[in-house]
């Protein structure tokens, strides 16, 4: 590479934005000066935000029936049948009597999502009450409370299977296993001290609050996730729908196939993964990342050296255990230079592993919370991450959940979408959704107001990554979710702080990702011939910002630690 591509050292941000500048309260060692230009727009992201501080925490509604009927008198202003839960939900997301009585309908429907997104009794990964005060939420979640069974049919066709390891660690493996608790010292849930080898230290682990995870609910419309009921997604894909084709009733009246059980579930991953044990393929795995469906570590393949990430995903611990099937099917159909590349998949114990092709760059996130990105480095991610889902589209794939946390970055600055867990795969029958899902901030207003929606709903989550991009979080973050939701739903386009410092083009870009009517926001096709991404840096351009995101976040990692001990 010539050096005149190298940037000079990276603009990184004043204060980490992840913590709301304030690094959870913790002092934080200097960062650089900032280029002066940068300066003024940093010093408004470095006051200290709500985020982590003194947010009221949410009472969730608990083990109530979904059988809320609403109703409101715009005679008199008032809300009928309003359920005591929904009116503390209310308060406590400072959603304004005023704004309740201005939007109704929106705000009747962003409580039926909070009550959905909590129904489930096993649903606690999915907005669960946490502790926002704890970034290290990765290494305090609850134990599992449903148990699934895994493991020989004939064993396990009973279901019953409780008290399962949470540690991560095989109890019953499939195919033989000599002795599994030997196996489970290889597979440390904290790095192991470095004593044998001189390794470079694993990435930091990403450090993100509870708010950011995502959100699954019940569709209105009947639909079925991608791969959940047997969809023929491997074998060739759907055939495509008509461009643009209706949301017909005959598709909203489509019977639901009935939900899988356990065993179903279980039968069908078991004909897709790898039969055998990972753990005498793979070796030397250390903690890189924690989501809300799991642990991802790296692994080597012992025979070739090639460097690996495997996450863990526990079937007991996932409220939509159908949506699992997404993660391996969709992957591995859909090969792509921006999708994270599918490499393999087990059935341990109560656990799926996925092997996946290992991003040592880190997530996006850390780079939009740690550092200045500029117009040229915004542009090059949005086009790498549009040339997927132009890809993913064209073969009927709504990612459904694009945010920076499922983008993931090469050292060499390669740009790759994960987490396929969310998405849906559209057929001609069914070519719109209604489900809820993704996570608040990023959602679409048509996702936020409950109405049939197809893939545009990935552009207007890019357009809201570009905002991360650009200010270091989405619009709202220092909003409760519900609060966000109701904003997403009623303000539409949310405001760009600095707009008039865009250029023209990248101004334009934003608002066309950020069309609220659908028909007039472009597909991934069309944005993919924007003047914005002629802006494009080269990829290595982003080296520099990983580097930097990198240091920051495991120095903020090391004052969290001593702060422990302390
Ligand atoms: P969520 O639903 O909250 O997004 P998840 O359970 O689906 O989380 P992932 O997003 O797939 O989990 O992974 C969690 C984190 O692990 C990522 O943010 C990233 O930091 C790390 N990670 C995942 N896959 C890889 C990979 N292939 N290479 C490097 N790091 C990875
Ligand atoms: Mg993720």
């Amino acid at each position: 590479m010539a050096d005149d591509e190298l940037p000079p050292a990276p603009p990184v941000r004043m204060a980490s934005v992840r913590f709301g500048g304030e690094a959870g309260g913790l002092p934080l060692p200097p960062l650089p000066r900032e280029p002066d230009a940068e300066r003024r727009r940093r010093a408004r992201l470095a006051k200290p935000t709500k985020r982590h501080t003194d947010k009221p925490e949410i009472s969730y509604p608990t083990n109530f029936e979904h059988a809320v009927h609403v109703g409101f008198d715009p005679a008199t202003g008032e809300f009928s049948g309003m359920p005591p839960q929904w009116v503390s939900l209310l308060a406590s997301a400072n959603i304004s009597i005023q704004e309740q009585r201005q939007h109704p309908d929106e705000l009747i429907n962003v409580l039926n999502y909070y009550d959905a997104s909590n129904k489930d009794g096993d649903q606690t990964k999915f907005m669960v009450p946490t502790t926002e005060h704890n970034p290290l939420w990765e290494q305090e979640r609850d134990p599992p409370r449903a148990s699934l069974a895994v493991g020989p049919a004939d064993a396990r066709a009973d279901g019953a299977r409780s008290g399962s390891d949470h540690s991560g660690s095989t109890s019953t493996p499939d195919t033989a296993d000599p002795d599994p608790e030997s196996e489970r010292d290889k597979f440390p849930e904290e790095p192991e001290p470095e004593e044998e080898e001189p390794a470079p230290p694993p990435p930091p682990v990403a450090v993100r609050p509870e708010r950011t995870k995502s959100v699954y609910t019940q569709p209105l419309a009947p639909e079925e996730p991608a791969a959940a009921a047997g969809s023929p997604v491997t074998n060739g894909k759907p055939a495509a729908p008509a461009k643009g084709a209706a949301p017909t009733p005959a598709a909203r009246d489509t019977p639901r196939r009935p939900k899988l059980s356990d065993e179903e579930i279980l039968a069908r991953l078991r004909s897709i993964v790898t039969i055998g044990d990972p753990l005498r393929r793979y070796t030397k795995m250390e903690k890189i990342g924690q989501g809300a469906s799991g642990v991802v570590h790296t692994a080597v393949e012992t025979a070739t050296g090639c460097e690996v990430a495997i996450k863990q995903m526990n079937l007991s611990q996932q409220p939509k255990k159908e949506l699992i099937i997404n993660e391996i099917v969709v992957m591995r159909e859909n090969k792509h230079p921006n999708v994270v590349n599918y490499v393999d998949s087990y059935l341990v114990g109560e656990e799926l592993w996925v092997v996946m092709e290992y991003l040592p760059g880190g997530s996006l996130t850390d780079v939009v919370t740690e550092t200045c990105m500029d117009e040229g480095h915004i542009a090059a991610v949005c086009r790498e991450v549009l040339q997927a889902l132009q890809f993913l589209h064209m073969n009927h794939v709504i990612h459904r959940d694009i945010k920076s946390d499922n983008i993931l970055l090469g050292t060499d600055g390669a740009v790759k979408i994960t987490d396929f867990g969310f998405c849906a795969q559209i057929s001609p029958e069914q070519s719109k959704r209604t489900t809820m899902v993704g996570t608040p901030y990023w959602m679409a207003p048509e996702v936020v107001t409950r109405k049939q929606y197809g893939p545009k709903v990935d552009v207007w989550s890019l357009g809201i990554m570009a905002i991360e991009m650009l200010e270091g979080e989405p619009p709202y973050l220092n909003e409760n979710p519900l609060k966000a939701l109701y904003l997403i739903a009623t303000n539409g386009r949310p405001e760009i702080k600095d707009r008039d410092k865009l250029s023209p083009q990248f101004q334009e870009f934003l608002d066309l990702c950020l069309e609220v009517d659908v028909e007039r926001r472009p597909s991934a096709a069309e944005l993919l011939r924007h003047p914005f991404l002629k802006a494009s840096r080269p990829l290595t351009s982003l080296c520099p910002l990983i580097e930097a995101a990198k240091d920051a976040v495991r120095e903020q990692n090391s004052a969290l630690k001593l702060a422990k001990a302390v």
